[in-house]
């Protein structure tokens, strides 16, 4: 019986190994071509040629001028875990994309493949040809400098994968991907695309004098210019680390977390910890279903990182990933920082195709005017006093049973620093018309402030600015570690499931810190006997309930001060907004300023805008002033 085990006991064929090794390292047609243009990027190519035939099921070609390689070069590179690029056997140095060396037998032992080749400064060019698995011999060609590939009908020796595969736009779709990354990552090499003989792109090499300009040029014509238009520069150092690149303004944001690209050490990755990452930078001005788009590349020592994680090398690990994180949260937030209150460029876009030319003759009563409360208006309010507008205290009999102390009303905590408020008068509009967000004008549905500036028209969402600019002074109290508490006169118990109950406990010294004290009441409850001051009469239950399923839900790969203030905005947001109120211009104006002088104050905390601003060229346009 033993006898039996031992001797069915084989090694499996060459070409079996390589088709199982095809299995994981080639999914579909856009693993073939990443393969192969990596190979064109580590034999140095200046330029990189790929065309395809459906969906690159029929053809895949790849043709670089690279340094090529030399007959016997050929005949060794075809064979399992030949590589020219792992010359000290340390795994821990790998600066090439490649060095497994099993992607040309691979995708040989599972196709029809021909390589063609010509060594830097050789007088000839040879090829070889494999299919299925079986390796011709290496034979004489024509071929000026560089090498092409060729890879005819893909799996047709698997005929189980082919079957996986989606539509040939589907498949398409999935190359233009994978280029497109490698491109971002190489905008000092030129990349086009044909697909069905049809030019699908190209792109230059560029060559800036700053890596910088470099890089934004290649990413503007991969992402599109309004991209480049709403991209802010990252560039963040921490001893041997550095992350580099460009991400969107909170404004521009998308519906999925596609538009994400991300490169460690030049190799594009699609890593759950840098994602996470992004969130938690973003998480303070985005919606949770609102993606930024971001291309970021990250530089580590690579005996910091495994990129041999996968066969697909598309996820890394790193030695130290929460100073990989903090580095690239910092270094987004630096840029998100630096923005101060720019909204992006698309939202005037938007806004300006959003209006339709009058009709010819206008409608009855409409050249009456609507009543706007405006200069000549008598002012209701003598004061800007932002935080009024923004927490309406409950009735007082509901505010009282709940708090023992009654602490400070949470408006007069929410004041915007009255230093700020020097609101000029109306006289000296000409000046202020210099400032970002001009002069304040009027106010329209007791909603939308205008104001000009000497060539734009600037709407501003009161609310949202307010909301905003009431958020960035709670979150400054929490920094500030002058977080007011209130005890609740009777504790609040919150009925939950055990794991929540254990997440909340086991975070319970730390949520103190920023005002919260709860305590277990059994498995499934907690009590909360404090909230912050600030969070007035906002619906605990709710909120411990969502802070439970935030922690569940981020683990521990999120610091729990990102999440307070996630929590913070949400209440700015949801919890404290009052309908409309009038301002009179002074007010107006002091608002103005005061977003001017807040950071982050160009979105609200889901990320939409608190002001457009048009420019009079554009308006001018629009009523064919102009052409
Ligand atoms: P790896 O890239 O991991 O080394 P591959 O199977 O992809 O393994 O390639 C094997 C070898 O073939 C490479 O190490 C390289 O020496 C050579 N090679 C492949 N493609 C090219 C190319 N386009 N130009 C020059 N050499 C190449
Ligand atoms: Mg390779």
């Amino acid at each position: 019986m033993s006898e039996c085990i031992v001797t069915s006991i084989r090694l499996l064929p060459p070409t079996l190994v390589n088709r199982i090794a095809a299995g994981e390292v080639i999914e579909r047609p856009a693993s073939v071509v990443k393969e192969l243009v990596e190979n064109s990027i580590d034999a140095a190519a200046r330029r990189i040629e790929i065309s395809v035939r459906n969906g690159g099921r029929n053809l895949v070609s790849v043709i670089d001028d690279g340094k090529g390689m030399t007959d016997d070069e050929l005949a060794i590179a075809i064979q399992r875990h030949a590589t020219s690029k792992l010359n000290d056997e340390n795994l821990m140095h790998i600066s090439h994309l490649g060095f497994r060396g099993e992607a040309l037998p691979s995708i040989g032992s599972v196709s029809r493949m021909t390589i063609t080749s010509r060594h830097q400064g050789a007088q000839d060019a040879w090829s070889l040809y494999i299919e299925g698995g079986d390796v011709h011999d290496v034979a004489p060609a024509s071929w000026p400098q560089g090498t092409k590939i060729e890879i005819k009908d893909l799996f047709f020796a698997t005929p189980a994968r082919l079957k996986f595969l989606k539509t040939e736009r589907t498949e398409l779709q999935h190359i233009v991907e994978t280029v497109n990354r490698l491109a971002m990552s190489y905008p000092e090499i030129s990349f086009s695309l044909r697909a069905d003989d049809k030019h699908i792109f190209s792109y230059n090499a560029v060559s800036k004098e700053h890596e910088k300009d470099t890089l934004l040029h290649r990413l503007s014509a991969i992402l599109g210019r309004e991209f480049k238009d709403n991209a802010l520069y990252v560039d963040h150092q921490k001893e041997a680390m550095r992350v580099h690149g460009f991400v969107g303004l909170p404004t521009y944001n998308r519906g999925t977390s596609l538009a994400q690209y991300l490169f460690v050490n030049g190799r594009p990755v699609r890593d759950r910890l840098l994602l996470g990452a992004i969130r938690g930078a973003y998480q303070d001005f985005l919606a949770r279903d609102r993606h930024p788009v971001v291309a970021l590349f990250i530089d580590v020592p690579p005996d910091e990182v495994d990129v041999n994680v996968h066969p697909t090398k598309a996820e890394v690990r790193f030695l130290n990933d929460q100073y990989v994180r903090g580095l690239l949260v910092r270094g987004i937030k630096n840029a998100i920082y630096s923005a101060g209150h720019q909204a992006s460029t698309t939202v005037a876009s938007s806004a300006l195709s959003a209006f339709n030319p009058p009709s010819p003759s206008p409608p009855p009563g409409q050249a009456s005017g609507s009543h706007v409360y405006s200069q000549g208006a008598p002012a209701h309010h003598s004061a800007y006093e932002p935080a009024s507008l923004y927490a309406p205290l409950p009735p007082a009999s509901q505010h009282d049973s709940l708090i023992k102390d009654p602490p400070m009303a949470p408006a007069a905590r929410m004041e915007v620093d009255a230093s700020t408020m020097t609101a000029p008068s109306t006289g000296t509009d000409t000046v202020i018309e210099d400032y970002p967000l001009g002069a304040a004008r009027c106010q329209l549905h007791e909603t939308y402030i205008v104001a000009q500036t000497r060539d734009a028209i600037v709407l501003v969402d009161q609310h949202a600015a307010h909301e905003r600019l009431v958020y960035e002074q709670m979150k400054q109290h929490v920094k500030e570690q002058s977080v007011a508490c209130q005890r609740l006169l009777i504790p609040e118990v919150v009925d939950l499931n055990p794991a929540a109950v254990e997440c909340l406990t086991q975070r319970a010294s730390e949520l103190a810190s920023f005002g919260l004290v709860l305590e277990a009441l059994g498995e499934q409850a907690v009590i909360v006997r404090e909230v912050p001051a600030l969070f007035g009469d906002a619906n605990i239950v709710q909120l411990i309930k969502d802070l439970a399923d935030d922690l569940e839900e981020l683990g521990e790969s999120i610091s729990l001060s990102e999440k307070v203030e996630h929590i913070l905005g949400t209440m700015a947001c949801h919890g404290s907004v009052r309908a409309g109120r009038k301002l009179n211009i002074a007010e107006m104006n002091a608002l103005l300023r005061d977003m001017e002088s807040t950071p982050h104050s160009g979105q609200c905390n889901h990320g939409r805008p608190t002001y457009v601003k048009l420019d009079l060229v554009d308006v001018e346009k629009l009523f064919g002033r102009r052409e």
